[in-house]
């Protein structure tokens, strides 16, 4: 198994202003490797779309707590885990599917899970309704000083 070289784990309030933190907060823990500028703006693309669902859906009339976990491993590779315990998914194939969206009222697209499909090598959901989500992102990086 490839071995984990340094962890973070974080909770913070579902506020709205705490989604540029947890991308901050993610790009800034992850930099001791030195991930490729574009690979980077990537991973803070796809944690802010994970935070913002927390923030707008998770949570759409109360202020609840979101952890963020980053992992990352000797390969080069990150693993990001953002979970709530908000409301949860119904249906997590129907979520999933691009321009899907159960707020079109305030101007969302439905685009949030297909970002981050498009931005990480994997992205894992689990959700149960009435208890909450934990979308697991993985990416592997290039590394700039071993290019
Ligand atoms: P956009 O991200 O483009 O602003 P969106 O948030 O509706 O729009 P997605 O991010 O793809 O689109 O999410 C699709 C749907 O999945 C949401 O409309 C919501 O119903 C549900 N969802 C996503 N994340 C969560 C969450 N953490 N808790 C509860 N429901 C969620
Ligand atoms: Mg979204």
């Amino acid at each position: 198994m490839k071995r984990q070289i340094n962890e973070m784990k974080v909770v913070f309030p579902s506020l709205s202003h705490n989604e540029r933190f947890a991308r901050i907060a993610v790009s800034g823990f992850v930099s001791f490797i030195d991930p490729k500028v574009d690979e980077l703006a990537d991973i803070k693309t796809a944690v802010s779309e994970a935070v913002t669902n927390c923030i707008v859906h998770a949570y759409p009339d109360a202020v609840g707590k979101i952890e963020l976990c980053v992992k990352v491993f000797e390969d080069n590779t990150i693993t990001i885990r953002i979970s709530d315990k908000g409301c949860g998914i119904a249906d997590i194939g129907k979520a999933m599917q691009p321009l899907f969206t159960t707020r079109p009222d305030e101007d969302r697209a439905g685009l949030g899970f297909a970002v981050m499909e498009s931005f990480m090598d994997k992205v894992r959901v689990k959700s149960s309704v009435g208890k909450g989500t934990t979308v697991t992102l993985t990416k592997s990086v290039t590394v700039r000083s071993e290019q």
